[in-house]
Formats: structure tokens, C-alpha cells, sequence
């Protein structure tokens, strides 16, 4: 595909420092956040933690209080400088879409361009682009709710931006085609390879689209890696449960394992004292045995959860992807079977479970 052709020359995003309160209340604290040219960063977050405000500044939709946001080499908004909205050459699909109900598909896509490259042809080509050949006399109400996601794709693509933003992009779908909507959208983003961010608040989508996740909490970004990095190493253990299911296990660390209560499990750095770590439930493994019971089992199709509570009252979720062994009920031990993990060292001396009150202790 001619790139060139197609979207324009893409460009990297990079924020610095960037600040916006409403009224008095903090919305976003310092982000920092950078998008080398043609990847695509998931914004991955809980809801109100301020991932649409972020995007409405970098397409200028808004101002910040502090800090500054280029594209490439422009500055786009800084201490004295401000580029307008329709000058930064961001596009943006909005979480409705919003589509002009009165306008054809075509009147959609070429809103925001000018006469001239209305009649060369931009339209329909990027309708193309879109896989929407054809469909241009139509209107956006007589599509599903895919080809209307593509309209809303073709005129955010239409000028030529040097960067894509995606709110919530695939939120306004059915569940049954949000998982073939998000593939054609996957695939044609690899296959522009423009600078994307999409905002997302489900860890499934941000880890299947995203060649990176920023992950945002509170206003600020807490930590940006690719997907497998993320879930391996997440550097808190409020990222540890917000990016998959995690069990936060107390132990004792030495060097690089710790001494828990199903044993020792391996650190992938050193560590010494009280530490919470975590085990992903895929990383355990249930045998007969007489440490716990198995309180439930949740039957998946492709896997199975079980949730073992242990004789001291601590429950562990654990997942196996063969046909579950055990039933509910089933006297059994739970032992560890991955790799070296990370573990969150307890700064203020508490411990037991008081998760918010860890820091990272492990990095690799
Ligand atoms: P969601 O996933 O629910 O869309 P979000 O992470 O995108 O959430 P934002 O929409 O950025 O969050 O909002 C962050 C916080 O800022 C929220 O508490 C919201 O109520 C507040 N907020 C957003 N826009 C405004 C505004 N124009 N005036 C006042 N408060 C606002």
C-alpha cells in the first residue's frame, strides 16, 4: 500500500508535563506520554481517570494548564504556543462517531476538505482505503454499525493527518461485532501504520490493538509498554490487577525468590524483606494434595478457574487450560509453576494485603 498515498507522512506525538484541572479538580497531573511514528498506543484506564481530556488536547479540542505536546517537530501547545485545531493535522473518530445523519457517506468523509480535493478523487479513494468502495450515495443510517465506524475512520483520514486519535472506538458496537470490527480495524491501522492513540478502558482491546499500553490511573500515565511487558511486569500492583487477573501473595524475599505460603517462588530482581507477589493465575498449577479446598470452578470453553481457599483463610484463583481435574469441594495444593515474577516491597512497614501501600520493588 502507498502510505503516502493513502494517509499522509505520519508523525510521532510526544507530551511533556502536561497539567488541566476543571475548576478545582485535577484532571490530568504531569502526563507524560510518547508515540513513535506508526505505532499505536492504546490509552488503557478506568473511567473519569481523564484518557478523552488527554486526547482533546492533542487535537486541540482543548487547552492545557501546563506543559507541552508536539507532533513531530511542531509544537502544538506550550507555553506561549497554540496551533488550532483544524491546522494540527490530527484526526479524530469520536465515541459516537458522530456522524451527519442528513449527509451521504460521501458528504460525511469529504466535510472537512477542501473543494479542490473534494473533486480529485479523496473521497472515494479513501472510502477504499476504508473497504467501503461504492458506498458512497448511501446514507450513514441504512449501514451496520461497522461500515458506519468506517465512515467515521475515512473522514477522520480523509486530510491526510500526520496522527490518528480513537475514542473509545469500538464501544457504540454490539458485543457480537466488536470482535470483527476491531480485527478490520487492527489490520487496516498495521496497514497505514499512522501514529495512533485509542483510548480504551477494556484491557482485552488496548492488549490486542495497541503496539503499546499507556496505562492511566488518576490523571497521570503510571506505566507505557508494550502489551507482553505490561502483564509480565506490571510496576505497581494497582496495574498488576487493572491489566488481568492477579494474585497478590505475601512472602518473605531473599535475593532473587521469596519464601511464600505455597512455597518459594523466583524474582526476576532482588529483593529483601516483606514483599506482596504477584502470580498471575496461569502461572499455578492445582495437584491433589491437603492445603486448601476448591471453593469454585468457573468453566471458560478454552480454560477453567479455580478458586482454591487455602486452611489459613488466603484464596487463589488458578487457571488451567485442560478439562479441570478437580471438583468443588476437592481437598488440593496449589503450587507455583512459572517464571521469575515481580514483587512490591511494603515502604511504610504494613503488610497483609494492604496493597495501595506497596511500591515496586522487582523491575527487570
Ligand atoms: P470515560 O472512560 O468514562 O470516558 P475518561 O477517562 O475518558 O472517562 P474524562 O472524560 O477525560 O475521563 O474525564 C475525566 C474527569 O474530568 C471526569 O471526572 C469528568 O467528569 C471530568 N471532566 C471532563 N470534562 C469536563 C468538563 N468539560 N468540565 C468539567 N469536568 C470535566
Amino acid at each position: 500500500m502507498n502510505i503516502e498515498r493513502s494517509a499522509g507522512p505520519t508523525e510521532g506525538i510526544s507530551v511533556r508535563g502536561v497539567s488541566k484541572r476543571f475548576g478545582a479538580t485535577p484532571v490530568l497531573r504531569e502526563v507524560e506520554l510518547d508515540v513513535a511514528p506508526g505505532r499505536v498506543v492504546a490509552l488503557l484506564g478506568p473511567s473519569g481517570c481523564g484518557k478523552t481530556t488527554l486526547l482533546r488536547l492533542v487535537a486541540g479540542l482543548d487547552r492545557a494548564d501546563e506543559g507541552e505536546i508536539r507532533v513531530g517537530d511542531r509544537i502544538l501547545a506550550g507555553p506561549g504556543s497554540w496551533v488550532a485545531p483544524e491546522r494540527r493535522r490530527v484526526g479524530m473518530v469520536f465515541q459516537d462517531w458522530a456522524l451527519f445523519p442528513h449527509l451521504t457517506v460521501a458528504g460525511n468523509v469529504g466535510y472537512g476538505l477542501p473543494r479542490r480535493e473534494r473533486r480529485s478523487g479523496r473521497v472515494e479513494e479513501t472510502l477504499e482505503l476504508v473497504g467501503l468502495a461504492g458506498l458512497g450515495d448511501r446514507m450513514p443510517g441504512t449501514l451496520s454499525g461497522g461500515q458506519q465506524q468506517r465512515v467515521a475512520l475515512a473522514r477522520a483520514l480523509a486530510p491526510r493527518p500526520s496522527v490518528l486519535l480513537l475514542d473509545e472506538p469500538f464501544s457504540n458496537l454490539d458485543t457480537s461485532l466488536r470482535a470483527a470490527v476491531r480485527s478490520e480495524v487492527h489490520r487496516l491501522l498495521v496497514e497505514l501504520a499512522i501514529t495512533t492513540v485509542f483510548v480504551t478502558h477494556d484491557q482485552e482491546e488496548a492488549f490486542v490493538l495497541g503496539d503499546e499500553v499507556a496505562v492511566m490511573h488518576k490523571g497521570r500515565i503510571v506505566q507505557q509498554a508494550p502489551p507482553g511487558d505490561l502483564y509480565a511486569r506490571p510496576t505497581s500492583p494497582w496495574v498488576a490487577t487493572f491489566v488481568g487477573d492477579a494474585n497478590l501473595l505475601s512472602g518473605e524475599a531473599c535475593g532473587r525468590s521469596v519464601h511464600t505460603r505455597i512455597g518459594a517462588v523466583p524474582l526476576v530482581a532482588d529483593a529483601t524483606g516483606p514483599v506482596d507477589v504477584m502470580l498471575r493465575p496461569e502461572v499455578l498449577a492445582v495437584e491433589e494434595g491437603d492445603d486448601g479446598v476448591v471453593e469454585l470452578l468457573e468453566f471458560y470453553g478454552h480454560d477453567s478457574m479455580y478458586f482454591v481457599r487455602l486452611d489459613d483463610g488466603f484464596g487463589l484463583r488458578v487457571r488451567v487450560a485442560a478439562e479441570p481435574r478437580f471438583r468443588r469441594g476437592d481437598r488440593v495444593r496449589v503450587r507455583y509453576a512459572g517464571g521469575p515474577t515481580q514483587a512490591y516491597g511494603h515502604p511504610l512497614g504494613v503488610r497483609g494485603g494492604n496493597v495501595a501501600a506497596t511500591v515496586p520493588l522487582a523491575r527487570s
